[in-house]
């Protein structure tokens, strides 16, 4: 006799891997580290934004940003470039954020306004403020294992997978998009941690039967609506990173309804990896304060 008769005519649901529980404790471990570098170096080190003209969605971004800068005891400073964004205005705004003893960490708005190549926030960003991961040498670090910064994207679906308990090693990963920021990154962050990755994109064939074949499975399309719970290994874990916005509601690229039914744990868009990226991003300011400090004690030591 069943203890609950009813429930096998109702579908099984995937556990729900919050992204705020995790962030709070990521937040509370930042605001510890900041309270221990202000009482060894006495001064609060700052993110900076360099906001290049308009952007609703980054003005958005921004605002969390700063909230999670102040929660963490953290200083959050905007940098403005108004009117014509040229890439000569965007040089000088970074070598001067650069050259700030201050300025721990420095972001960029993304996308960048038309017109202006990657390359002019790549080439010029100092590495050490990198704390978004976008300079070849933190991908090359990162990929190599040697530290460095992964974009804080990347590093939140891992958060979310190792503090929710995923046993990692021998798993098959497939992830779903190969952008710079994401895809790529993450399958780096998955081989480190003993999956086999598969990374599908625009041209894979037949994603299905990819899809199928995942333990873990990470979608960072921007696809809203790309994976159907009929395209899921019952039991696998979804990690959801795309966020578009459709009839002003957040929305992710997985269905969330339909995959709840078939997977054994998914994250929620919003509130899922969201919430951890901001909370990983203050992480790698205070470690990359931390850096900076040292070096220039090293540097002033005779
Ligand atoms: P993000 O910043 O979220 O990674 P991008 O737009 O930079 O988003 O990259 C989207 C990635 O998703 C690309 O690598 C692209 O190949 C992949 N992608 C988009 N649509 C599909 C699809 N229908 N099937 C498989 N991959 C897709």
């Amino acid at each position: 006799m069943l203890a609950d008769p009813g429930a096998l005519d109702r579908p099984a649901r995937g556990r729900l891997l919050a992204g705020a529980p995790i962030a709070a404790d990521l937040r509370a471990e930042v605001r510890a580290a900041v309270e221990a570098f202000r009482g060894r170096h006495g001064y609060t080190p700052a993110l900076a934004a360099l906001v290049l003209g308009r952007s609703e969605p980054f003005a958005r971004y921004l605002q969390q940003i700063l909230r999670a800068c102040a929660s963490v005891g953290l200083e959050g400073r905007e940098v403005h470039v108004e009117g014509r964004v040229s890439a000569a205005r965007v040089r000088a705004e970074l070598c001067r954020l650069n050259a700030d003893p201050h300025v721990a960490g420095i972001i960029v708005q993304q996308p960048l306004p038309r017109g202006l190549s990657p390359r002019v926030v790549t080439e010029t960003l100092d590495p050490a403020k990198d704390v978004d991961g976008l300079t070849p040498l933190n991908t090359g670090l990162v990929t190599l294992g040697y530290g460095g910064f992964a974009p804080a994207t990347a590093e939140a679906t891992l958060e979310i997978l190792r503090r929710s308990g995923v046993s990692l090693e021998g798993l098959h990963a497939v992830i779903v998009g190969r952008s710079h920021v994401v895809g790529r990154p993450v399958a780096q962050l998955l081989l480190r941690e003993h999956c086999t990755v598969t990374i599908c994109h625009r041209r894979t064939r037949e994603l299905v039967s990819h899809t199928r074949q995942a333990d873990v499975l990470v979608v960072a399309a921007g696809a809203p609506g790309l994976v159907t719970g009929e395209m899921l290994k019952p039991g696998a874990v979804v990690v959801d990173v795309g966020t578009s916005v459709i009839d002003g509601r957040i929305v992710g690229d997985v269905e969330s309804e339909s995959a709840a039914r078939v997977a054994a744990a998914i994250t929620p868009v919003p509130g899922g990896v969201g919430p951890v990226t901001n909370a990983v991003l203050m992480q790698h300011v205070i470690r990359a304060a931390e850096v900076q400090a040292r070096a220039s004690r090293r540097a002033a030591t005779p």
